[in-house]
């Protein structure tokens, strides 16, 4: 058995929003503090995340992760990359080239995005982060776990979801394919992206995702990716039995 840690259930722009003087915004609750959405899986003793987002220092900290023995791309939006840099940390303590895992598309723009770190130079001091690129067309095997790519809709852009054992974290998302559907059966746990009230072309609305789920059938559901107009408390109040709203640091066995 293993273990899955919400690492950040917040959107790209963090919750609270700078400068917004909302209700959620000035929220003293601690579940209503997003950081930007990313998970850390522990199964068979690896260390998995999923995404390098932009608080991934800070939640490497608070969650104590000393480890990283591979990086699962959900695709290369900032708020889920642009933590990338810290991973040379993990390279220093282990002594080891990372694994980072991503569709085609997201290595482009991840390379793109960072050519300091595939320039292939020495750098002068400082350091950069030793990372090994890896094409991601299909359910990876590592030391007995499968990790299983889940390919959903982000608006135009097609993203990856992930599924392990019966858990599985489809964040940015606005359309899945009955087809992808079919590798989201049978779950205990569903944790999937959820924006907020307003219509979004590239995420699901709260109703949105409830509709989802209803299709999807997990036994539970965790609502993540949340923006500042779903207040924890609130939210929860008026949601399904089996359908609880994410928050920073929450674990689930998987
Ligand atoms: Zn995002
Ligand atoms: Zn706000
Ligand atoms: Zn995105």
């Amino acid at each position: 058995m293993g273990e899955l840690k919400v690492l950040g259930s917040g959107t790209s722009s963090g919750v609270p929003v700078i400068g917004c003087r909302c209700d959620v915004c000035r929220s003293t609750d601690p579940k209503d503090k997003r950081t930007r959405s990313s998970v850390w899986i522990r199964e068979n003793n690896l260390s998995l995340l999923i995404d390098t987002c932009s608080d991934l220092r800070a939640q490497a900290l608070l969650a104590k992760i000393d480890r990283v023995d591979a990086v699962f791309f959900t695709h290369h939006h900032a708020d889920h990359v642009n933590g990338l840099d810290d991973l040379r940390i993990f390279n220093h303590i282990q002594r080891t080239v990372i694994p980072c895992y991503a569709s085609t598309r997201t290595t482009k723009e991840i390379v793109r995005m960072f050519p300091y770190i595939f320039d292939g130079l020495k750098p002068e001091g400082g350091g950069k982060p030793r990372l090994d690129m890896k094409i991601l067309d299909g359910p990876v095997d590592l030391h007995g776990v499968t990790v299983i790519p889940v390919p959903v809709m982000h608006g135009k852009e097609s993203v990856n979801g992930f599924r392990i054992n019966n858990t599985a974290y489809v964040t940015d998302c606005s359309f899945i394919s009955d087809e992808s559907a079919r590798l989201l059966e049978q779950l205990d746990t569903l944790i999937l992206g959820t924006l907020g009230l307003k219509s979004h072309p590239t995420h699901f609305t709260l109703k949105e995702a409830l509709a989802e789920i209803e299709r999807l059938k997990p036994k539970r559901a965790f609502l993540t990716h949340l923006d500042h107009s779903l207040g924890h408390e609130a939210t929860s109040s008026i949601l399904p039995d089996n359908v609880k709203m994410a928050w920073d640091g929450l674990e689930i066995e998987i």
